[in-house]
C-alpha cells in the first residue's frame, strides 16, 4: 500500500517557478502531496523530467508540446523527444488544440495543430499513457482526436459547452477544475454538471489569478478543492479524497 495522498495537483508548468524545492515544501505543509508537471515544448518537457528525477513520488512529469508552440516546433524532433522519454511520464501533456489565438486564424494553422495532436497522441497510444489536453475554443476537434486516438484523458481547464462536456464524460474522460472554479461562469457551469468520480483539480500555475491578485502556486490547489466543495455542496474532505483517487487512477501513481 501507499501513502495516503490527500491532495494532487495534476497540471502545474514546474519551468515557470525559479525554486521547485520551495514549491515543494509551500505544497507540502498546504496539503498537496504530488504534482504533475507538464511541459509545453521540448525545454520545458526536459525541465519537467529533470525536477520529477529531483524528487520522484512528489513531482511527476508529462511532456507535451502546447498548441501555443506548434509553429515554433520541429515536428519531427519533438516527436523523436517523446517518444524517446514517455515512457517514464504520467502522461502526454500539454497538447491540444486552441483556435483563439490570434494566429490560429487561418486553417493552415488549425490543420497543423491537428497534425500536430494527432501524430503525439498516436504516441501515447504506443507507450500507453494518458493525454493532458488543452482544448480552449476546439473542444470537438480535439475532442474527437482524442477518442480516436484510443488514449485516455484529462481535458484540462474544460470551460466549453455542456454537449460537449457529456460527450466528454460519454466517453470515460475526465475534466479539471482550476482556480477558475471560484469565478467563471462557464467553469462552474462545468462543474455542476460533472460528477465528482470525473473531475480532477489543478492551478495551471503559474498563472495570474484575478482573484487571488497574484500568480497562481500548486498550494493554491487546496483553493479548488474548497470551492468545487462549496459549489457542489459537499464536504472538502471528500472532494479531495475522490479528485486524488481520480488523478491516482488516471496517471497511474
Ligand atoms: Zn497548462
Amino acid at each position: 500500500m501507499g501513502t495516503l495522498r490527500r491532495i494532487i495537483d495534476s497540471h502545474v508548468h514546474i519551468d515557470g517557478f525559479p525554486d521547485p524545492v520551495l514549491i515543494r515544501r509551500e505544497s507540502m505543509d498546504s496539503g498537496v502531496d504530488a504534482v504533475v508537471c507538464v511541459g509545453g515544448d521540448i525545454d520545458s518537457s526536459k525541465k519537467a523530467l529533470e525536477v520529477a528525477g529531483l524528487f520522484p513520488g512528489f513531482f511527476y512529469p508529462a511532456i507535451g508540446v502546447h498548441p501555443a508552440n506548434v509553429l515554433k516546433s520541429d515536428l519531427s524532433e519533438a516527436e523523436a523527444f517523446i517518444s524517446k522519454n514517455l515512457g517514464g511520464c504520467v502522461a502526454l501533456g500539454e497538447v491540444g488544440l486552441d483556435y483563439a489565438y490570434d494566429f490560429a486564424r487561418s486553417k493552415d494553422v488549425r490543420a497543423r495543430m491537428r497534425e500536430v495532436l494527432e501524430r503525439l497522441l498516436e504516441i501515447a497510444a504506443d507507450v500507453g499513457v494518458p493525454a493532458s489536453v488543452h482544448s480552449r475554443s476546439a473542444y470537438r476537434d480535439a475532442l474527437d482526436l482524442v477518442v480516436d486516438s484510443g488514449v485516455e484523458a484529462v481535458f484540462h481547464w474544460y470551460d466549453g459547452p455542456v454537449h460537449t462536456l457529456h460527450r466528454i464524460l460519454d466517453a470515460g474522460f475526465y475534466v479539471s477544475a482550476t482556480p477558475s472554479v471560484g469565478y467563471s461562469k462557464g467553469a462552474r457551469a462545468v462543474m455542476l454538471e460533472a460528477p465528482l468520480e470525473r473531475v480532477l483539480v489543478e492551478t495551471d500555475s503559474p498563472v495570474f489569478v484575478r482573484s487571488l491578485g497574484r500568480e497562481s502556486v500548486p498550494s493554491d490547489v487546496v483553493g479548488v478543492v474548497d470551492a468545487l466543495a462549496e459549489l457542489k455542496g459537499l464536504d472538502p474532505v471528500e472532494v479531495a479524497r475522490v479528485t486524488t483517487r481520480n488523478a491516482e487512477s488516471l496517471f497511474r501513481v
